[in-house]
C-alpha cells in the first residue's frame, strides 16, 4: 500500500547532517525535520562532500526522498528585520542555508517569517520578508521557501493567514514558495484545531486566504496554552488543548496527504510511540 502521508519528527543531525536520516529511522519515521548548520549559532563551516554524499546515501538507505524531508532554518534569522545591520546578516545566513539545502539535494527549506520589534509596520515587515525571500530564490535553484505559521508570540509576524499570504502575494516565483502549518502555533493565534467544526472552518479559511497548492508540511504539536494564548508551548499529543481527536482527525484528512508531518513534540524519548500512533490512525 503507498504510503499516503509522511510522519516523522525533527531529529539530532549531531555530529554531522548525515546521522539525521538514521536517526528518523529509528523511530519508525517516514519523514523528518533536522537543522543543517547549528540553530543557535550565526556561522557554520561549510557541508563537505563528505557528509553530502553521507546524507544522500542515508536518505536513499532508509527510504527518504526530497519530498519527506523538511529542514528548519536557524532561530536567529529575522527576514523582516527593521534595521540594515541584522537585515544583511539575516538575509546573508538565511541563503547559506537555502544553499546548504541545494547541496544536500533538499528542495524545501522551514522558517518563520519575521519580526517587527515595534520598529516598523507590519505591512512594512512582511514587504522585508518576501523582498528578502525573492533574494534567496534569486541566488538558488530548485529549494522552496516554506513559511512557518507563528504562534504570533512578542512581535512575530505570520499569526494571521493574511500573513501568509501577504509574503505569497509579494513573491515572484510562486513556484518556489510554500507554507507549513504548525497545530501548536495555530492553536495558539486563535486557529480551532480541537472541533471537528473549528477544524473544517480553519482550513476552509486557509483554502481562501492562502489556498491548500501552498501547503507543503505540517507541524504536530499539541499546545499547552489555551487558545488564542499566542504563547509557543509545545505539548505531547494528546498532552494539550488539541487532543488525541484533533489529531486523529489530521491523520484521515486526504488534503493533507503526501507532505512532511512533523512532531516537535517536547519528548523525543516518546517520539517512536507518537510516530506509530499516528500510523495507526492514517
Ligand atoms: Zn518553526
Ligand atoms: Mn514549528
Ligand atoms: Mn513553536
Amino acid at each position: 500500500m503507498p504510503q499516503k502521508k509522511f510522519i516523522g519528527a525533527h531529529v539530532s543531525a549531531a555530529g554531522g547532517v548525515q546521522n539525521a536520516p538514521g536517526n528518523a529511522a529509528a523511530i519508525g519515521a517516514t519523514a523528518f525535520a533536522l537543522f543543517t548548520k547549528n540553530q543557535k549559532q550565526w556561522r557554520a563551516k561549510p557541508l563537505t562532500d563528505e557528509n553530502i554524499d553521507n546524507f544522500k546515501t542515508n536518505c536513499q538507505k532508509h527510504g527518504f526522498k526530497p519530498e519527506q524531508i523538511l529542514p528548519h532554518d536557524s532561530y536567529l534569522i529575522n527576514l523582516g528585520h527593521p534595521e540594515e545591520e541584522g537585515l544583511k546578516k539575516s538575509r546573508a545566513a538565511f541563503l547559506d542555508e537555502m544553499q546548504r539545502c541545494e547541496q544536500l539535494g533538499i528542495t524545501m527549506l522551514n522558517f518563520h517569517p519575521g519580526s517587527h520589534l515595534k520598529k516598523i509596520s507590519e505591512e512594512e515587515c512582511l514587504q522585508r520578508i518576501a523582498a528578502s525571500v525573492n533574494m534567496a530564490l534569486d541566488q538558488t535553484e530548485n529549494v522552496i521557501a516554506v513559511i512557518e505559521n507563528t504562534a504570533g508570540q512578542g512581535t512575530n509576524l505570520g499569526y494571521r493567514f493574511e500573513h501568509l499570504a501577504r509574503i505569497i502575494e509579494l513573491v515572484e516565483d510562486k513556484s518556489r514558495v510554500g507554507v507549513c502549518i504548525d497545530t501548536c502555533h495555530g492553536w495558539a493565534a486563535g486557529y480551532d484545531f480541537a472541533s471537528p467544526e473549528g477544524y473544517e472552518k480553519l482550513w476552509d479559511d486557509f483554502d481562501q486566504i492562502v489556498g491548500l497548492k501552498y501547503l507543503k508540511g505540517m507541524h504536530l504539536n499539541d499546545a499547552k496554552k489555551d487558545a488564542g494564548s499566542r504563547v509557543d508551548r509545545h505539548a505531547p499529543l494528546g498532552k494539550g488543548f488539541i487532543g488525541e481527536e484533533g489529531f486523529i482527525r489530521l491523520m484521515k484528512d486526504p488534503r493533507l496527504d503526501g507532505i512532511p508531518m512533523i512532531l516537535e513534540t517536547p519528548e523525543p524519548d516518546i517520539w517512536d510511540q507518537e510516530v506509530a500512533w499516528l500510523q495507526s490512525h492514517l
